[in-house]
């Protein structure tokens, strides 16, 4: 295990560390001035100042409450055409044997939870069976919001144009709605009273992060609402891929000052070791203090 909340035990199984991310490109408004004032805290863990690169993980949480399990986010799966991306393009890991290590195995999945539709949290949805894509979870229930759904249907493309990754949705997202396993969630969602979902839109429309545990012990899975630590000491600092930047930016505050009230644990996607951690107040912004 690698940590519990309150009564549910949290395993991550990563699929791969894309060493490669330029933040002066992932962070349209990031300046040298910005990293300088972070780096004492950031680097080296966070920042690979000879390169002067990010790196992102890409992993899944995998949670085993008293009566279900549940992944949050399911990476970018296998045998994908992705040359928009290379990192991610016809990958052939051992994601399920990752996956069946922490005890888990594809039928004893009861729940997948998407916080939204991009390209690296949703690509293990589905697997290529005879040349088609079928459900990876057979015994799964999807949960999608509604309103990230809403945007790839034809007539709610924005001036005619279909939203980032309309690929990925065809391929991992549509063969689960066509096999009856998706369950489209509108505003927030209460699973049962230890797993809530709520919406924390702006890097996609209808992004949603998941609340786990009790009031006493609460973890917050906040998927692409928070992609760096850097954005934690500078939560006005979105990504080129968020669609809404300013919404993200206010999404992301809500979440951080929720973290430093209540003591909750962050469990972002993508951070590198030690992949989570706690929020205090600092002199602008927030700090991270990582681990459990
Ligand atoms: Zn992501």
């Amino acid at each position: 295990m690698n940590f519990a909340v309150a009564d549910i035990e949290v395993n991550r199984v990563e699929e791969f560390v894309d060493p490669n991310c330029d933040p002066m490109t992932f962070f349209p408004t990031l300046t040298p001035e910005i990293v300088a004032r972070n780096l004492d805290w950031m680097a080296p863990q966070f920042w690979d100042t000879a390169r002067n690169m990010i790196s992102l993980t890409m992993q899944t949480w995998v949670l085993k409450t008293r009566h279900h399990t549940v992944l949050v986010d399911t990476c970018n799966g296998n045998h994908k055409p992705r040359s928009y991306f290379p990192a991610a393009d016809m990958l052939n890991t051992p994601y399920l044997e990752r996956l069946s290590s922490v005890g888990v195995k594809p039928e004893e999945v009861d729940f997948v939870f998407c916080t939204h539709m991009h390209i690296d949290h949703v690509g293990w949805n589905t697997r290529l069976e005879n040349g088609n894509w079928v459900p990876t979870f057979p015994k799964a229930k999807y949960l999608f919001a509604q309103k990230e759904y809403a945007q790839y249907l034809p007539e709610n493309y924005i001036d005619g144009k279909a939203p980032m990754f309309v690929d990925v949705f065809e391929d991992s997202v549509l063969p689960v709605i066509a096999a009856g396993q998706a369950q489209m969630v509108a505003g927030g969602y209460q699973l049962n009273d230890r797993l809530t979902i709520e919406p924390a839109p702006g890097h996609t429309p209808g992004h949603y992060i998941v609340r786990a545990g009790t009031s006493d012990d609460t973890a917050l899975f906040v998927g692409d609402a928070i992609h760096h630590p850097i954005q934690i000491a500078e939560p006005h600092l979105s990504t080129a891929y968020c669609i809404d930047q300013k919404l993200a930016a206010q999404s992301r505050t809500r979440i951080l000052e929720d973290c430093v009230e209540h003591g909750h644990l962050l469990v972002p996607t993508h951070f590198d070791p030690p992949y989570i951690g706690h929020v205090r107040r600092g002199v602008q912004g927030f700090q991270f203090v990582p681990g459990r």
